[in-house]
């Protein structure tokens, strides 16, 4: 179901005049409202009459993570305090907080996007949309949220903990949707099964996940459990919060960002030089809409490429591949580049393994180590001890020939790694502590 059909389809010639429009009205903004941006301007020797197409964008200069920290709280508001009828703040996973402040304007448009995202996954007014993304200056919840309503669905505000009352009340209510992040999810599932709630056996039929990285397999994986299908949802607080880009039903490859609001590039995360679509790079982001805190050139740090190419839904928005991940989640394990999604894939590959998994990485004479924990599942954890063994040996194996590096595989018991009510934290890295 497309949500707003003439802008969700719009041919490209008119989205890209469209965002030319809107990039040259941002910099004329930007440089008249933000000090910060009249600075870099002038460092780079240019003026927003230099912009003279959405490929001038290329001559900008970028904002980097540091740049709101920095800033922090109001430096980077683009409107007088008066105008701004909300503040979000990341939930900061990778170090102090950052804040982004919203026009009255700038809710509608998150609400819009929201909407655009939410249907995309299927979701009508008939549905009724349980809510488990936290909702306070995390953006997770207020987001799905404004987006649910927007298009005139039943809305269930749980937001996150209590998992066993959400389970109760996704049965109760009937909750037919279900928006969170896919390691609480399997959480709630999991708790579900312990009082008699089986997720297969509900109304439930589509589950909105995002916030964190997650994979292909993972989402084989949670479709067959509880019986839905599995989307991913895009969004940074930053930019706006969920609703960034989002999966449609028919193809289920690659999410549509919407470029109406949202201009994306990828560049080498090193060079900082453009890539071409299809290429893996740093996802970066140009608020063209926004009013509170717009951005110019926002590196997100997120790993993904660009498609262009005509999808089987009609929507004309580009697709970014699913999310291979952060920059700053990439773990340099005796050289080799190891993401935690990698060693996810290996991990849900395997019968009788649960997604409830830990990468303990430490240094032992100068040398890394890196020790996957995982758990397995009731049925495994009865079986004789040789299996499982033959299990981590497997693993080992598995995790050698297809990452290149050597890893001390652990199979947990049911039940013992951590459970987390929003993003999970997969990396424990002791080679940072003294
Ligand atoms: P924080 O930086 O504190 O986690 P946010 O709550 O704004 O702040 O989270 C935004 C980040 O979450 C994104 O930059 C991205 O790294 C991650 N993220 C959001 N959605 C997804 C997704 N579908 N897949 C992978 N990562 C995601
Ligand atoms: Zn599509």
């Amino acid at each position: 179901m497309l949500f707003n059909v003439k802008m969700e389809t719009l041919p490209r010639e008119e989205i890209e005049a469209l965002q030319t429009r809107r990039l040259r009205d941002l910099c004329e903004r930007v440089y008249a409202n933000m000090p910060f941006y009249r600075r870099k301007f002038g460092d780079l020797g240019i003026t927003p009459a230099d912009v003279k197409t959405v490929a001038d964008v290329a001559m900008l200069p970028f904002t980097e993570k540091d740049d709101l920290r920095n800033n922090f709280p109001y430096g980077l508001f683009a409107v007088p305090r008066d105008n701004i009828v909300r503040l979000q703040a990341s939930s900061g996973t990778t170090g102090k907080i950052i804040v982004a402040g919203y026009t009255a304007r700038d809710l509608d448009i998150w609400a819009e996007v929201a909407a655009r995202s939410l249907s995309a996954a299927g979701v009508t007014r008939s549905d009724i949309v349980h809510v488990s993304y936290g909702y306070g200056l995390f953006t997770g919840g207020l987001g799905a949220h404004c987006g649910a309503e927007n298009i005139g669905a039943t809305v269930v505000p749980a937001s996150g903990g209590a998992t066993r009352r959400q389970a109760h009340l996704l049965r109760d209510f009937g909750a037919t949707v279900l928006c969170c992040t896919p390691t609480y999810a399997l959480h709630m599932w999991e708790s579900a099964l312990e009082v008699g709630i089986d997720f297969r056996h509900l109304p439930l039929r589509v589950g909105v996940f995002g916030a964190e990285p997650w994979t292909e397999s993972m989402r084989r994986d949670m479709e067959e459990k509880m019986g839905i299908d599995a989307m991913n949802i895009y969004g940074l607080t930053e930019i706006m919060g969920p609703g960034v880009a989002m999966e449609c039903t028919e193809a289920k490859s690659g999410l549509h960002l919407w470029e109406d609001h949202f201009l994306a590039e990828i560049i080498d995360p090193v060079t900082g030089e453009q890539l071409p679509p299809g290429t893996v790079g740093e996802l970066v982001l140009t608020t063209l809409t926004k009013e509170g805190t717009p951005l110019i050139r926002y590196r997100t740090r997120d790993l993904t490429s660009i498609d262009y190419t005509p999808c089987a839904c009609g929507r004309t928005h580009l697709r970014i591949a699913r999310l291979e991940g952060r920059t700053d989640d990439m773990l340099i394990i005796r050289g080799v580049n190891v993401f935690p999604q990698q060693i996810e894939s290996i991990l849900v590959e395997s019968d009788g393994l649960t997604p409830n998994y830990q990468i303990i990485v430490d240094r032992a004479n100068n040398l890394d180590t890196l020790e996957v924990q995982v758990e397995v599942s009731d049925t495994l954890f009865a079986d004789e001890i040789r299996k499982l063994q033959l299990l981590e040996t497997r693993l080992q194996k598995n995790i050698k020939e297809f990452l290149g590096v050597t890893a001390k595989v652990r199979l947990m018991e049911p039940h013992s790694i951590p459970r987390s009510e929003g993003k999970a934290k997969r990396i424990v890295d002791n080679r940072l502590k003294d």
